[in-house]
């Protein structure tokens, strides 16, 4: 038997996709194994996102070589760095076997079995851009005994945000049909998944046949599914329609990731973000009215080239007004193919020192305001889906609540029930608490593969 490791970098595309390689893989008798030293495939699944996620991709690389001598392991690079650097990638490295993008992990069998039978080197990095692409559909047989899963809905992004790699290694938008999109998760659900995680680069510019409003109202509807959340959106797209879901439906769960990247007008038209602080702000009062309590989180660049000290306090002070239950935040990391990795210098390179120093003053307040609204929540009762026992402390339960926060508990509640939970400790990064109530179990039965709302 031929075993499988896969080493995944980045977003939940990339988890995701990871999966969908495996069940790939499968099909031609390769099973997973947690150790690459016992692997005869070895796959690197890549991100292009910043340069240090290129870095570690590449110093990984090099521990792998060493593998792929002792025992002749097969070495792959699959993902975003892929898709960039194409035929590229195996020039440089001349000790990999297989390059391949995303769009053609559904034809990862037969491009391992031309690498391992014929000794040939491949590059496979075309893309599909029309509707004749086909999502790789997620086996449900892998996801069985999880609670929470992940379903994709669109891939690649029109938009043209002059930061960002992503429209050149994902290339264009392509929306899964929603059919397709319910009949997954219907088939998650009768494996016990209960909450699904709707992914995409641009998820709120969906067109598989429904609008994206209408496809959240849907999936919220089928048999055994208790949550449905999204990510990511871009600020402009999101709709009234979509703003009037949260406020229809209780199993769309109230968090809301919402990507600002800066708080200065100035910064976001050179980045090509089309919208302004104001109009942001306007989306996230209504959609604060639509749903009150949602927790709000966004991602923020600092450094752009061109940011000036007061674009930057702009930044601070959009932070500390919307208070962001969380936000991830980056300093800026010039990218091949994009306009501002090549006009960086035209428009003002911000000295890595400033930057750093940014970072660090954003995420000061930004721990500051986290803390505040994690002990606003103790003594408390949340409710949380429970997905089993806790990594941290076995003998504890672990889950998250409708916002997305994550819960370790004293409890008895099993994987798929939601729970009600008094908070004893907090700190933003986890809540501790102790069971007062069981509020529903899991369905018992299989359910029956229908979707009810299509
Ligand atoms: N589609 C999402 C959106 O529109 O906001 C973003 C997806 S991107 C994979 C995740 C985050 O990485 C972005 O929101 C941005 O903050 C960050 N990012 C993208 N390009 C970057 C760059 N060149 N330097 C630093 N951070 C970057
Ligand atoms: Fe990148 Fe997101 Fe902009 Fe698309 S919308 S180009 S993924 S930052």
């Amino acid at each position: 038997m031929k075993r499988y490791f896969v080493h995944t970098f980045g977003c939940q595309m990339n988890v995701n996709d990871s999966l969908r390689m495996g069940e790939a893989l499968a099909t031609i008798g390769y099973r997973p194994t947690p150790a690459p030293e016992q692997a005869d495939l070895i796959i690197l699944n890549t991100c292009a996102i910043r340069e240090k996620a290129e870095d570690k991709m590449l110093s990984a690389l090099g521990r792998y070589r060493a593998i792929k001598t002792q025992r002749g392991a097969l070495l792959a690079v699959a993902g975003c760095v892929a898709q960039q650097e194409k035929a590229k990638l195996l020039a440089r490295v001349p000790y990999l076997d297989l390059v391949f993008g995303p769009d053609a992990i559904g034809k990862l069998p037969e491009l391992v079995s031309r690498v391992a039978q014929d000794r040939v080197r491949v590059a496979e990095t075309a893309w599909i851009d029309s509707e004749e692409y086909v999502f790789p559909r997620a086996d449900p047989g892998s996801s069985a005994g999880k609670v929470s899963e992940f379903v994709t809905v669109m891939k690649g992004c029109d938009n043209v945000c002059s930061f960002c790699v992503v429209p050149h290694t994902r290339g264009r938008e392509v929306s899964r049909p929603f059919v397709e999109v319910l009949e997954e998760v219907a088939a998650l659900a009768t494996v016990g998944v209960r909450e699904v995680t709707l992914i995409g680069q641009n998820v709120n510019s969906y067109r598989g046949g429904i609008s994206f409003a209408d496809l959240l109202l849907r999936v919220a509807q089928v048999s055994g599914i208790e949550r449905v959340r999204f990510t990511t959106s871009h600020p402009h797209d999101l709709s009234d329609a979509l703003i009037d879901a949260f406020r229809r439906e209780r199993r769309i769960a109230p968090h809301f990731h919402l990507p600002v990247q800066s708080g200065s007008d100035a910064v976001l038209r050179r980045m090509r973000r089309d919208y302004t602080v104001a109009a942001y702000l306007e989306r996230l009062a209504t959609l604060r009215e639509a749903r009150p309590g949602i927790a709000v989180t966004t991602d923020i660049i600092v450094g752009f080239p061109g940011e000036t000290e007061d674009d930057f306090r702009a930044t601070l002070e959009l932070t500390e007004s919307v208070r962001y239950d969380n936000q991830f935040s980056f300093v800026f990391s010039p990218r091949p193919h994009t306009v501002a990795g090549i006009k960086e210098e035209e428009w003002g390179s911000v000295p890595h020192e400033v930057k750093v120093e940014r970072l660090e003053r954003l995420q000061t307040i930004q721990r500051r305001i986290s803390a505040g609204i994690a002990e606003g929540l103790l003594g408390r009762d949340v409710e949380v889906l429970v997905e089993g026992p806790s990594r941290t402390d076995p003998s504890r339960r672990f889950g998250r609540t409708p916002e997305n926060r994550t819960v370790n508990f004293e409890g008895r509640a099993p994987a798929g029930a939601r729970a009600r939970v008094r908070i004893t400790r907090a700190s933003p990064s986890a809540l501790l608490g102790v069971e007062s109530d069981i509020v529903d179990l899991p369905p018992i039965e299989p359910l029956p593969r229908r979707i009810e709302a299509a």
